[in-house]
């Protein structure tokens, strides 16, 4: 069985363990070493499992928590050249990886795929473990190939909605911050969100988790039910946290 703790999600703070017989990826690291333990702990998520910590791109919402808590559980960071080249980790054991390319890392099949986003060179992650697909694809400004194509084999997806359309459109952000998240190198709205799915449906049995959700532009329950009305999954098959401090364990 494969296992994806959902430990933060949103523009506070960015983390996800993937775990499968007893050994662990993180991807992102995005809140305090200090608060990753914590959220740990209140999902059931030994410390002792996570090999590594693997980083999407180089915001501080992803970011800002890696090189305290790769110390601290004693294990690698690992991303691609430019996006190192962005971070002030301080000493880290650091293992790149290109995002042309497959590895394998324990037992981990890993997939980068590039983004669309206003970083050096953002990627997403497809992992493969135990015969399932985990997808994990936040901050992308439009749904590129690689990641469509990812989403149609995904046995669990975690997929950016990141605000409402009119919430942004009506909402406090300057008319600047509006239009880069808007633009294709910034997030995905709950509509392209719910297009996403609906491109890539098949008849298989998958588990879609809304991410990143914006506090100021979104609301857990209109990105549920926009998805909804445009998949025809129903609301309570589709899931996001609720609150700062929700975790979710998702199991394939
Ligand atoms: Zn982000
Ligand atoms: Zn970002």
């Amino acid at each position: 069985m494969i296992e994806v703790h959902v430990l933060a999600s949103g523009s506070d703070g960015n983390c996800t363990v993937i775990e499968c017989d007893g050994e662990a990826i993180m991807i992102d690291a995005g809140v305090s070493c200090r608060k990753i333990l914590s959220l740990m702990e209140q999902e059931g998520v030994d410390k002792e499992v996570v090999k590594a910590i693997l980083l999407t791109h180089e915001h501080s919402d992803h970011v800002s928590g890696a090189g305290a808590t790769a110390r601290k559980l004693g294990v690698p960071v690992m991303c691609n050249p430019a996006t190192f080249s962005q971070l002030s980790l301080g000493n880290v054991d650091y293992v790149p990886f290109d995002t042309a390319r497959v590895f394998d890392f324990r037992g981990f099949h890993i997939t980068p795929l590039p983004t669309s986003h206003n970083a050096i060179e953002p990627n997403a992650f497809l992992t493969q473990a135990d015969d399932k697909n985990i997808l994990v694809a936040t901050d992308t400004g439009k749904l590129t190939f690689q990641i469509e194509a990812a989403l149609k084999m995904a046995d669990i997806a975690v997929i950016e909605a990141n605000y409402d359309n009119k919430m942004l459109v009506d909402g406090p952000y300057p008319v600047s911050l509006k239009r880069l998240i808007g633009s294709d190198k910034g997030h995905l709205s709950n509509v392209d969100c719910g297009n996403a799915i609906r491109r890539t449906m098949t008849d298989a049995n998958r588990q879609f988790f809304l991410a990143h959700l914006s506090k100021t532009n979104n609301i857990p329950d209109l990105a549920r039910e926009t998805v909804s009305d445009i998949t025809g999954i129903k609301r309570l098959k589709i899931d996001c946290l609720e609150f700062p401090g929700d975790t979710r364990t998702l199991r394939a």
